[in-house]
C-alpha cells in the first residue's frame, strides 16, 4: 500500500517527541507529580500502558477505599463523595479523570514504555502503543511512577494457569452456583469471599495463617467472622494449595502435611503482587534488599541515576504488606517538582489523626 507523506504523518504524528519531563505511570501519584510539575511551569508528558488509574480499574465494582477521601485526594483537589463516606472505585476513577481535565494534563494512555536509555543529553525512551506503533520520546528528566503491583504473585504449583483460576474477582455475578476456593486471607481475599458468597457462590477460603488475618480491616472482620461461625463460608486455615486440576484442588495442612482434596469449579488467588524492577535495572538504578526497593535520595526522590526520579509505590519494590501507599506518597510529587524547579525541600505534611485506614 502506498501512503502519501501527509498520510504517514496522520498515521503517527507522535512518532518522535521531545519533552522536558516524562512521567511514566498515570496512577494517582504519577498524576499528582505531573500537576506539581505543571504548577511550576515545567513541560510534562505522562504515558501509561493502560488507562489512567489502571490499578484501580481492576478493583471490584463499588468497592470502597480503605482510606478516607481527604487522604487519597491528589494535587489539593477535594475528593467529594455522594455519601460522605469513603470513596468508591467509581467515584475515584471519575475524580482522577476530572483532575486530568482540570489541569489539562498531556497524557498518552495505552502506550507502554519498553526501554529507557540515558545519554549525554538526557533520556531516550522507547514506547509501544496498543495498536502496534513504536515511538521515541526524548526527555531531560524522567519520573518512574510505575507502582508496585505489576504481576500477581504466583503459587508456583501445577494447574495454576488453568482457565478456571482467576486473579481478580471482577464482577462477582459470575459466582452464582459455583464452588469457589479463595486462596489468601488478607483484606482483598476476605472481601472477595464475602462478595462471592453474597452473589450465590459456595465459598471456601484456604489461608496459610492459623485463623482470620490479625490486621484485617475492622469493618471487614465482623462480617467475615460471622459468615465463618455460621458456616456460610467455609475455611481451611493453616493450609496451602499444592495442585489445581479440572474440578479439584489439593490442600496441604501446614501442621502435619496431610492432603485434602476438595471439589471446586473456580479458584480465586488473592495472595498479593510482585513489582517489576526491570525498567529501573535496565537504566542502571540500584535496587536494594529482598523487596528490590529503589535506592533514592529521600529529599528529592532522585534515584542513583542522575535525572531519573521515582514516585509512589514504585519506591518500595515488592511489598509483602503495604507500607507505602497513596496516603503517604503525596509528598513524593512535591519533592520531585521542587527538586526539578530548584526549590528548597518541601516540609513533610502532617496528616490529621483519623481512625485506621
Ligand atoms: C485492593 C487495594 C486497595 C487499596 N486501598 C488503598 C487505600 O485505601 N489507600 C491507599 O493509600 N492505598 C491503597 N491501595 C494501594 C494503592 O492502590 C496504590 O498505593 C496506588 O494505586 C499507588 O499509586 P501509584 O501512582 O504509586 O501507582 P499505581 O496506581 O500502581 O500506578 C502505576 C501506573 O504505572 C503504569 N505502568 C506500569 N509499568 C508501565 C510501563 N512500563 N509503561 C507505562 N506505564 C506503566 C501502570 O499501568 C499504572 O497505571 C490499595 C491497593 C489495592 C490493590
Amino acid at each position: 500500500m502506498t501512503t502519501t507523506a501527509s498520510t504517514d504523518r496522520f498515521l503517527d504524528d507522535l512518532a518522535e517527541t521531545r519533552v522536558e519531563v516524562l512521567v511514566i505511570g498515570a496512577g494517582p501519584i504519577g498524576l499528582e507529580t505531573a500537576v506539581e510539575l505543571r504548577r511550576r511551569g515545567r513541560e510534562v508528558l505522562v504515558v501509561d500502558r493502560g488507562p489512567i488509574g489502571a490499578q484501580i480499574v481492576d478493583f471490584p465494582p463499588a468497592i470502597r477505599w480503605f482510606s478516607g477521601p481527604e487522604r487519597i485526594a491528589i494535587a489539593g483537589v477535594p475528593l467529594e463523595t455522594v455519601s460522605q463516606e469513603k470513596a468508591t472505585r467509581e467515584e475515584y476513577l471519575a475524580y482522577l479523570r476530572a483532575v486530568v481535565r482540570q489541569f489539562d494534563l498531556p497524557i498518552r494512555t495505552f502506550e507502554s514504555v519498553a526501554e529507557i536509555e540515558r545519554g549525554d543529553r538526557g533520556f531516550t525512551i522507547r514506547t509501544a502503543t496498543r495498536s502496534g506503533l513504536s515511538r521515541t520520546i526524548h526527555a531531560d528528566r524522567v519520573v518512574l511512577a510505575v507502582g508496585g503491583t505489576a504481576r500477581h504473585r504466583r503459587l508456583g504449583i501445577p494447574g495454576e494457569d488453568l482457565p478456571h483460576v482467576h486473579r481478580e474477582v471482577g464482577e462477582p455475578h459470575w459466582g452464582l452456583g459455583r464452588r469457589v476456593l479463595v486462596v489468601g486471607g488478607r483484606n482483598s481475599a476476605a472481601d472477595s469471599a464475602i462478595r462471592l458468597w453474597r452473589a450465590g457462590a459456595q465459598v471456601t477460603i484456604s489461608y496459610r495463617g492459623e485463623g482470620v488475618y490479625p490486621r484485617i480491616k475492622y469493618w471487614i472482620r465482623p462480617e467475615l467472622e460471622a459468615c465463618l461461625r455460621s458456616g456460610l463460608i467455609a475455611a481451611r486455615f493453616g493450609t496451602v494449595p499444592t495442585e489445581i486440576g479440572p474440578g479439584f484442588v489439593r490442600l496441604r495442612a501446614l501442621h502435619d502435611d496431610s492432603i485434602e482434596t476438595i471439589a471446586v469449579d473456580d479458584v480465586l488467588c488473592q495472595i498479593g503482587y510482585d513489582a517489576d524492577g526491570s525498567l529501573f535495572e535496565a537504566v542502571g538504578c540500584r535496587l536494594e534488599g529482598e523487596e528490590r526497593a529503589v535506592a533514592h535520595d529521600p529529599d528529592t526522590m532522585e534515584t542513583s541515576v542522575p535525572g531519573l526520579f521515582v514516585a509512589g509505590t514504585a519506591v518500595a519494590g515488592t511489598q509483602g504488606r503495604f507500607t507505602v501507599y497513596i496516603e503517604n506518597s503525596h509528598i513524593h510529587a512535591a519533592r520531585i517538582a521542587a527538586a526539578i524547579a530548584g526549590e528548597p525541600v518541601p516540609p513533610d505534611p502532617t496528616l490529621p489523626e483519623l481512625p485506621e485506614s
